[in-house]
């Protein structure tokens, strides 16, 4: 019998773990991890650079003294993206494994969970292979179902439905985004825009940044974080919530409509010009094809006998390029969950659920989604220490009024 099981050996169980050892000695601590090793997921995060956190969350300072802690010092970028100095993802894994092997904490990799069950004592786990673990406490901290290719599966939701939670609407987040148009020819390119995201006549959410084009759509941080607001609604099915949703893309931010006009007018007068070169160095020649296309005008016809209406569709479509939406990548490719356990039946503060004792969540499991930039991980450092904290206090009142 253990003081305290966790399912997941990922970011937010490692930092449980670290979190419990750390503020009360001795006690018996077993993770569960269905890889062969812990942290598979963080050794890939960020590009191998593990953006670990950012310096607009606000509970930032803690999670820097934690890493401190374990010796692992940051740096932050101009955008206030919080990186391992190394810039190495696997310097973070290493250090937190060095850290929970020398406060004692056991590590079974190789140990999927299958089965979860409330007891008189607490927890009985079944783990493939037929093992069996009982705990007092139990933390499910098995991520979500991004990114299965590092064990996140969704097992974690299973396990918090059969023991009664309820888990809202999950779907693919910080993914790419695939669109009706037909971009063939234009996977690879890359440009600077603004980018809208739009449900019905609903603007939902903005972003600007670098745009990348795919053989089925759009691609880039920005819309990755776009990706987060593609919401289904529960009656609805995939074809029908996924049609009303455009992006609207504005590649020349920086000017406004009757800007981007004159600009055209102006470029109109220069000598020979084909229609297409109108936009020669403005953005890369296949999308500038793409654009007349769309527009339904040559782009091999002379610049200069392009009339008012061309010019204003041009100018129209720069500014405002609609994009209907077809599909969200899927879970391979996503890097975040968006739905998960839902926060109503969990304790914020010491992420107990609301309705087993003794029962507690950390992670992406979670009903939270942050965007790009650190903010997932900065959600299982903090879960996963308010649940390591939160399960060492309770099991040290309990054995101070047995004493
Ligand atoms: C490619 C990629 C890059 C990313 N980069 C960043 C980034 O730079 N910054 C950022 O903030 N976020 C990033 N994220 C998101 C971030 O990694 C996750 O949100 C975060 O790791 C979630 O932590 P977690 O502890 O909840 O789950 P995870 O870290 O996913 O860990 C869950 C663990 O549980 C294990 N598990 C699952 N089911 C079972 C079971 N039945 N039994 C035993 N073990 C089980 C899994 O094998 C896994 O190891 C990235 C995600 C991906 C996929």
């Amino acid at each position: 019998m253990w003081d305290i099981g966790i399912i997941g050996g990922g970011a937010s169980a490692m930092a449980a773990a670290i979190a419990a050892a750390s503020q009360c000695e001795g006690l018996s601590i077993c993770i569960l991890e269905k890889k062969d090793s812990l942290g598979k997921k963080l050794t890939a995060t960020g590009n191998g650079k593990c953006n670990l956190t950012n310096a607009a969350c606000p509970n930032v300072r803690e999670t820097l003294e934690f890493f401190s802690s374990l010796g692992i010092i940051t740096r932050t970028d101009e955008q206030g993206r919080i990186y391992p100095y190394s810039q190495q993802a696997a310097d973070v894994v290493y250090g937190m494994v060095r850290q929970l092997k020398a406060l004692g904490v056991q590590a079974k990799c190789g140990c999927g969970a299958q089965q979860v069950d409330k007891d008189a004592n607490g927890f009985a786990v079944t783990c493939s292979g037929g093992e069996k673990l009982s705990a007092g406490r139990l933390l499910i901290a098995a991520g979500g179902k991004a990114a299965p290719q590092f064990g996140t599966s969704g097992d974690g939701y299973s396990f918090a439905r059969r023991l009664g939670h309820k888990v809202t609407r999950l779907s693919p987040s910080l993914t790419a985004l695939d669109v009706q148009e037909d971009f063939r020819r234009l996977k690879g390119i890359r440009v600077r825009a603004a980018a809208g995201l739009w449900k019905d006549d609903q603007l939902v959410s903005q972003e600007e940044g670098e745009v990348q084009f795919t053989a089925d759509g759009v691609s880039g941080i920005c819309i990755f974080n776009l990706s987060r607001f593609v919401k289904l609604e529960e009656h609805e099915s995939f074809l029908e919530g996924i049609g009303r949703y455009r992006i609207c893309l504005d590649v020349l931010p920086h000017m406004n409509l009757p800007q981007t006009e004159d600009f055209l007018w102006e470029r109109r007068r220069i000598s020979r010009l084909k229609a297409k070169d109108l936009l020669l160095s403005v953005v890369p020649a296949a999308l500038a094809e793409k654009l007349m296309s769309t527009i339904q005008t040559d782009g091999d016809m002379k610049a200069a006998d392009l009339s008012h209406e061309q010019i204003a569709s041009l100018a129209g479509i720069l500014k405002q390029w609609n994009l209907h939406l077809s599909g969200v990548k899927g879970w391979k490719q996503a890097q975040c969950t968006s739905g998960g356990v839902d926060l109503s039946q969990v304790n914020e503060m010491t992420m107990e659920s609301r309705l087993v004792s003794g029962l507690y969540f950390a992670g992406e499991v979670l009903d939270y989604d942050g965007p790009c930039g650190g903010f997932n991980l900065q959600n299982a450092w903090e879960t996963g220490i308010k649940a390591g904290k939160a399960m060492a206090a309770s099991l040290q009142s309990e054995k101070t009024k047995e004493e």
